[in-house]
């Protein structure tokens, strides 16, 4: 609040004093004075000095004191006073006289008692003979009202000053200190009575002491001094190591520069905070840009973010800025690994260790070790992957070459024996599954001491190494050339056909050795002895197989120099023979090399033929015509007999059938059913088809099986023969007695025929047991209902007694051998034709 101020500092009340006191009545009409005072924005009073009565107002002052005119006119002053300040009233009443001036504050009552402030100058002077004051009311409440908010808003300015954390100095545009809060002086330490003094050089003096750099403040300050509108901001460092960041604004009011505001913070912490982040972060900067692995991080997509040299350098290229927004999908050389890396990746969220290959920038493969993780993105960012990655290519190639040198020999080069047997051994289990051969060829230089001992072992090795050179050129069909001991090299040969590959291949290495080799100046002339293992025949392991190998090599040594020698002597000869026979007769059904031979059957006692039997021969383009009995064991053994089977049965029936178009008589057909074609599960589908396509009947179709065929599986076998009588086939035991089937089993089998094996025919007319046991046969198959068949008839003696014995049917070399197909015609026209009409059986 203001202090009362003396009368005649207030514009307005000093106006209206002067425009009282110059006021001469006299002078203006008494119509002039009304109007005046009526009009005057003041409010305006005239009271008589004696009794205080109110003698005359303006319309200001009725509008201000909200009375009527008539009401105030009937008032005293005293009743515009609260009751409280009538004495004062009083008083200065008393000492005010004619010529005198009155003012001062006062608290003025209107209507409704409302009380408000007025600040009153009046003049006493003498109207109409009566001692009047006239006064003029200066309402205070709008200047109070204005004064209030302004202090309001100074104290919030205050507070708010004081409040901050920032220390602030104002000083004016000469530099004195017009204000600062408690904060400055804190963080200044200077004595308040200095701040006091506002004296701004002193101030200034206290502060330059404590800083590191007190030129370049004072600078500062005077630049700015020179330069009243510029706005600054710098950091000021203390000797104590405090800093204080420092912002300078020019301070304006309406426009006009007052001076300027200082404000000072202390950052010291936030400085070193910082300070030390930067550091920590630089730190790390060049932890990863120097980092001797590779680092990077990736979208997950796989474009490269970030990336150091290292990184590029192991993909070949030359900085970090070639590589970043690549992709590093690109960079994989394997696609499946890399998908599987992937893979384990997105489920575990990270990969160690992981060793796969890159792609560098030339194409070439770099193998690299390489750790991921996935890492959440920073503040709301997607999922990064982090990681390391390292060239292991060195380390790859020293474990590719040791384990090269471990599974091979350092002189030649080739495989040594482990890996030798590793092949091997994986060789055999896949042969076993296959059902193929494989064969080991095991060598044995012939007389190589002898080099060594004469020339020396550098000769020697170098001998080994051409020789090693040579036998390398059998990679076309070997499947491993290794050297197993001083000159000793074994060969494996896998999928063969037959033997004779393998001995062809031995031919082959020896005429490879015995070429001369030239060995610094020398020409050395070698030769080597090879011994050959079959699988299965010779082993059923590696270790077997080369034992065997290694025998048959010994063998070999002895027969001579330069030769071969196949492990067993069977193998030698019948394995051999069979072997080669295999491969032949495949050729043969191929090439049509087969014919059938048919043998006719008769009817004992009409003597008429009934059927022929079938009987395969070989028409060999060297050996001549080859019977059964070389080639049907082969063919058995190596199911051959299947696709040679189904050649006999439509060949037969087709040439039966061409007799039947030629209009000759239809006989029956016997053809042979070896066991294996017997448990060929389609038998039944395949014979059906045959039939069918060369449309023979199958009643007059007899299929002849041994007793030992319909031992092998008797429930498969009893059902096949079920279902080809069902279709309308005969079923004959051939070559019966020479078996184990009793007779009473046979009863069970569902057949139609014996045949009487021909050893027992023969001893029909020697007197042997032969007779007894054919009695015995007949009787009791005719017992069964069973047809007997006597094969191997060749003398009339064992017809005739056939005949007695009752046997329905013979066949033998007495009516006809086998014949070919032409002859066979021939027999039907002769002796068929025309006894046509009891051709039953
Ligand atoms: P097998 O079924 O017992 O055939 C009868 C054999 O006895 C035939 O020999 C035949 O030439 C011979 N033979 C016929 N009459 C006489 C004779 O009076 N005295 C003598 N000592 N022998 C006689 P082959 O043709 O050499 O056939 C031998 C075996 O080959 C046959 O014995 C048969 O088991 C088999 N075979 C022949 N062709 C086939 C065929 O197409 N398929 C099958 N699975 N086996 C056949
Ligand atoms: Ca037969
Ligand atoms: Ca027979």
């Amino acid at each position: 609040m203001k202090p009362e101020v003396e009368s005649g500092r207030d514009g307005a009340t000093q106006e209206a004093q002067e425009s009282l006191s110059s006021f001469d009545p006299s002078a203006v009409g008494e119509e002039v004075f009304a109007r005046l005072f009526e009009a005057h924005p003041l409010p305006l009073l005239v009271s008589d000095v004696a009794t205080r009565r109110i003698l005359m107002v303006n319309q200001a002052f009725v509008d201000l004191y909200a009375y009527e005119r008539e009401e105030v006119l009937a008032m005293r002053l005293d009743d515009i006073r609260p009751e409280e300040d009538i004495p004062r009233l009083i008083e200065s009443f008393s000492t005010f006289g004619p010529g005198k001036a009155l003012g001062g504050r006062w608290r003025h009552r209107g209507h409704c008692g409302k009380i408000f402030q007025v600040e009153i100058a009046s003049a006493s002077l003498v109207l109409m003979g009566r001692e009047v004051r006239l006064a003029v009311v200066n309402d205070l409440a709008p200047r109070l009202a204005a004064e209030e908010a302004a202090s309001s808003a100074i104290s919030l300015l205050r507070s708010t000053l004081e409040s901050t954390a920032d220390g602030i100095l104002v000083v004016d545009r000469e530099g004195r200190i017009v204000s600062y809060n408690q904060r400055f002086v804190q963080l200044w330490r200077i004595p308040e009575e200095i701040l006091r003094s506002a004296d701004d050089g002193a101030a200034i003096g206290f502060v330059l002491d404590q800083l590191v750099d007190p030129n370049k403040f004072l600078h500062k300050v005077q630049e700015l001094y020179a330069e009243p509108e510029a706005e600054s901001l710098d950091v000021v460092e203390f000797k104590d190591g405090r800093l204080f960041e420092r912002y300078s604004i020019p301070q304006r009011s309406e426009g006009a520069v007052l001076g300027r505001v200082w404000s000072f913070r202390d950052v010291t912490e936030r400085r070193r905070a910082e300070l030390a982040l930067e550091r920590s972060e630089h730190r790390y900067r060049q932890l990863f840009e120097r980092n001797v692995a590779g680092l990077f991080r990736n979208t997950v997509e796989g474009r490269i973010l970030d990336c150091n040299d290292a990184y590029a350098r192991v993909l070949g290229f030359s900085c970090r800025e070639d590589l970043v927004g690549a992709n590093v999908l690109d960079f994989f050389f394997d696609v499946a690994e890399r998908d599987e890396a992937i893979g384990e990746l997105r489920e575990r969220g990270q990969l160690t260790d992981r060793e796969l290959r890159m792609r560098r920038r030339d194409g070439e493969a770099v193998w690299v070790s390489v750790a991921y993780s996935l890492v959440a993105g920073e503040m709301g960012e997607p999922e990064v992957l982090e990681g390391a990655l390292v060239d292991i290519s060195r380390r790859k190639n020293a474990e590719r070459l040791m384990l090269h040198q471990a599974y091979h020999d350092s002189l030649t080069s080739l495989p040594n024996r482990m890996l030798l047997h590793d092949h091997l051994t994986q060789a055999i289990a896949r042969v076993a599954r296959d059902g193929s051969r494989l064969a080991v060829l095991f060598l044995d230089l012939d007389q190589f001491k002898m080099v060594n001992d004469t020339l020396g072992h550098g000769i020697g090795d170098r001998l080994l190494q051409q020789i090693a050179r040579r036998l390398a050129q059998l990679s076309d069909v070997a499947e491993i050339v290794s050297r197993v001991g001083g000159d000793e090299f074994t060969i494996l040969l896998s999928n063969l056909e037959s033997v004779d590959e393998a001995v062809a291949v031995a031919r082959r290495v020896l005429a490879l050795i015995e070429q001369p080799t030239e060995v610094a100046g020398h020409r050395l002339y070698i030769t080597t002895s090879i011994g050959l293992s079959f699988y299965p025949e010779d082993g059923e392991d590696a270790e077997a197989l080369m034992t065997s190998a290694d025998l048959a090599m010994y063998r070999a040594k002895e027969l001579g120099r330069s030769s071969y020698q196949i492990c067993s002597p069977t193998m030698n000869s019948r394995a051999l023979a069979r072997l080669a026979l295999e491969t032949e007769l495949r050729g043969a059904l191929e090439n049509q090399e087969l014919e059938v031979f048919y043998q006719p059957q008769l009817g004992v006692a009409s003597g008429a033929t009934v059927g022929f039997e079938a009987l395969v021969r070989w028409r060999h383009p060297h050996r001549g015509l080859v019977m059964p009995d070389q080639f049907i064991g082969a063919a058995e053994e190596s199911r051959l007999i299947i696709p040679l089977g189904d050649w006999v049965l439509r060949e037969a029936c087709l040439q039966m059938r061409r007799w039947d178009g030629e209009g000759l008589p239809p006989l029956r057909l016997a053809v042979n059913l070896s066991p294996c074609q017997l448990l060929r599960p389609d038998l039944v589908s395949a014979v059906a088809a045959i039939l069918d396509e060369t449309e023979f009947p199958p009643d007059r179709l007899d299929f002849e099986i041994t007793e030992g065929a319909a031992l092998q599986n008797p429930a498969q076998t009893f059902l096949a023969l079920e279902e080809l009588r069902r279709m309308g086939l005969k079923i004959a035991i051939d070559d019966f007695g020479v078996g184990y089937a009793s007779l009473n089993y046979l009863r069970q089998l569902p057949v139609d025929a014996l045949k009487v094996d021909r050893s027992f025919v023969r001893e029909i007319t020697t007197g042997a047991q032969g007779e007894a046991v054919v009695r015995t046969v007949l009787e009791l198959a005719h017992s069964f209902g069973l047809h007997v068949v006597a094969e191997g008839v060749e003398h009339v003696e064992q017809l005739e007694f056939l005949k007695n014995h009752g046997c329905d049917e013979y066949q033998g070399y007495y009516a006809a051998p086998p014949l070919p197909a032409a002859e066979a015609r021939r027999w039907i026209a002769s002796h068929v034709v025309g006894a046509f009409g009891n051709q039953t059986r």
